[in-house]
């Protein structure tokens, strides 16, 4: 394997302490050199990538994405899904149970595994089901679930109601050291919703979704984890209830964590005025003053990572009535363009950006934070943050579309994404 110099890049990994304009060397998948001109020059054994202003990352890690396989091919599968990720920075994802079959058997999660280690590039971790068939009875087989590389377990896409079930969940996943990963929502306020629950929904006529379906799930959540002491982390938080609750909960000291989407961060109840499908998610989309609290909460680490929940749906589930239409979004590809507008306006700090795409959604699921230093895995992005570009359908990896920022004009690119030393994706490399 050739070398692979990264020559005067903004190299920036808060974990190591390190933001400086240096050299990165990249040798038989590990970083060997950062400094000032510790580059070598090219040659035949060795590429050098330069690009004036350019910032060289970590790989970042998705917490939170549906790659659809098994049973939904036709949206995505793991090969598309992985390309995504990589043209997004991902060097690993993490993918959601909500498979046709559900993944909760070791099977499944092995199956995904061996896929994903045969194509290379982005790493796959699976997240494992909490209950068989995500019912919400009977719990599946943690032990043998981890054993087969299961990350976390989580019943998303549902919400385990039963506070006895998810008290035993809690206890159960603990002795497996397995995050339990809950989407938030108590179902008897939410059935037949099709958007948040306020003036906006009055105005359309739509079917509500209160903030109060969330709030209640997680406050019980945080009681449960803090008795039974075990590793809670809520899935996509929207509300400024749940921040609330959050923020009181780790002023305690209790074990919880919390993920944001970019779509919960960018976008209010507002987007749905012209009933646009694509801006139908679950949890749904809230009003300035939960993007504001959201932003706030990631910002000062009540929020500990962004994940993308990217839900690629085909023109089927999107192209109809918008209470036909099946919630979610893509946002592997686009979640540092759209993001690096918070960093560029102030309301996001940097090295937060940073950490809550890299050690932050690590530390969570128990992967290794990467890290920009030598002898570290070379996990690397290299972002350009200044080239404009406008979002386009066409240039998409994933196979499906359902976005609504199509067209927009976004500042920041992902140039390269190296995996292990080797590059997984490069901006307009064939
Ligand atoms: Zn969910």
């Amino acid at each position: 394997m050739s070398t692979l110099v990264f020559r005067r890049v903004r190299a920036i990994d808060p974990s190591s302490g390190l933001d400086a304009e240096v050299d990165v060397v990249v040798e038989k998948g590990v970083v060997t050199r950062v400094g000032r001109d510790a580059g070598l020059p090219a040659s035949e054994h060795v590429r050098v990538v330069e690009r004036e202003g350019a910032w060289l990352l970590p790989g970042l890690i998705d917490l939170h994405a549906h790659v659809r396989e098994p049973g939904q091919e036709s949206k995505e599968d793991v090969a598309s899904a992985l390309r995504a990720a990589a043209a997004g920075g991902f060097a690993d994802i993490c993918c959601m149970p909500n498979t046709r079959p559900v993944n909760d058997t070791r099977a499944i999660t092995e199956m995904l595994r061996g896929k994903a280690r045969a194509l290379g590039g982005t790493r796959l971790h699976p997240i494992a089901a909490i209950t068989l068939g995500q019912k919400g009875e009977a719990l599946t087989e943690m032990a043998d679930l981890k054993d087969a590389g299961a990350v976390g377990v989580s019943d998303d896409g549902r919400c385990v109601t039963s506070s006895a079930v998810m008290r035993r969940a809690l206890e159960y996943a603990a002795t497996f050291d397995l995050p339990v990963i809950q989407h938030a929502e108590d179902h008897a306020l939410t059935e037949g919703a099709e958007m948040h629950e306020g003036a906006m929904s009055t105005k359309l006529g739509l079917r509500g979704w209160p903030r109060v379906a969330e709030d209640i799930i997680v406050a019980r959540d945080v009681l449960l984890a803090e008795y039974v002491r075990a590793k809670y982390h809520v899935a996509h938080v929207s509300t400024l209830g749940a921040v609330r609750i959050l923020r009181e909960a780790k002023s305690r000291g209790v074990a919880v964590t919390a993920e944001v989407t970019p779509h919960h961060l960018l976008l209010t109840d507002a987007s749905l005025l012209g009933y646009d499908t694509a801006c139908k998610v679950n949890p749904p989309l809230r009003e300035q003053a939960d993007v504001d609290a959201l932003r706030a909460a990631l910002a000062d680490g009540t929020i500990d990572c962004i994940a993308t929940d990217h839900a690629p749906h085909g023109v089927l589930e999107k192209d109809c009535e918008l209470s036909a239409a099946s919630p979610g979004m893509i946002g592997l590809e686009l979640c540092v363009p759209l993001l690096l507008g918070l960093v560029n306006d102030g309301t996001l700090p940097l090295a937060r950006f940073v950490e809550a795409l890299t050690s932050a959604p690590a530390k969570i699921v128990g992967l290794p934070a990467p890290r920009i230093r030598e002898g570290a895995r070379a996990d690397l992005v290299l972002v350009d943050p200044r080239e404009v570009w406008t979002i386009d359908a066409s240039r998409f990896r994933s196979k499906s579309k359902n976005t609504p920022f199509l067209g927009r004009e976004v500042k920041g690119r992902v140039r390269m994404t190296v995996v292990a030393g080797a590059v997984a994706f490069e901006e307009g490399a064939a």
